[in-house]
C-alpha cells in the first residue's frame, strides 16, 4: 500500500469515482463535496504541492490546470463560473500532500458569499 492517500488511489489500492484519466493525470470526485462539482485533479507522479510541481514541471502544471478547465466543461459549470484551487501548506486547509487541484461549481462560490 503506498504512504501517500493520492498515491495509493493512482495505484487503485484505494477505490475512487474516476471521472477523467490520462497518461499523466487522473481526475476522480471528492468524497466529502462541498459543491455540486467537486472533482479531484491530480497528477500521477507524486509532488507535495502545486508550488513543488510548478518547480519541477511545468509543464505538467500547465497540463493539470488544463484539465481542470476541461473537466468544468464536461461537468456543465464552465460557462456559469468555477474555482480551481489548489491549496497550499497546513493552514491553508492542505491535508493531503500530494498536489491536487479542487474543480469546484455549481453554486454560488463567491467569497464571501453575496
Ligand atoms: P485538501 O484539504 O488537502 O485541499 O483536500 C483534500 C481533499 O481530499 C478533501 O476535499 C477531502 O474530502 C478529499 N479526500 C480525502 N480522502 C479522500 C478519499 O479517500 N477519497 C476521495 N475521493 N477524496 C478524499
Ligand atoms: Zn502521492
Amino acid at each position: 500500500m503506498a504512504e501517500c492517500l493520492f498515491c495509493a488511489i493512482v495505484a487503485g489500492e484505494i477505490p475512487s469515482t474516476r471521472v477523467l484519466e490520462t497518461d499523466r493525470i487522473l481526475a476522480f470526485r471528492d468524497i466529502n463535496p462541498q459543491a455540486p462539482t467537486h472533482v479531484l485533479v491530480i497528477t500521477k507522479e507524486h509532488h507535495p504541492d502545486v508550488a513543488a510541481l510548478a518547480a519541477a514541471d511545468p509543464g505538467l502544471l500547465g497540463e493539470l490546470v488544463s484539465t481542470g478547465h476541461r473537466l468544468a466543461v464536461d461537468e456543465g459549470v464552465a460557462e456559469a463560473g468555477y474555482r480551481l484551487v489548489f491549496n497550499t501548506g497546513a493552514q491553508a486547509g492542505q491535508t493531503v500532500f500530494h498536489v491536487h487541484g479542487h474543480v469546484l461549481g455549481g453554486r454560488n462560490l463567491t467569497w464571501p458569499p453575496g
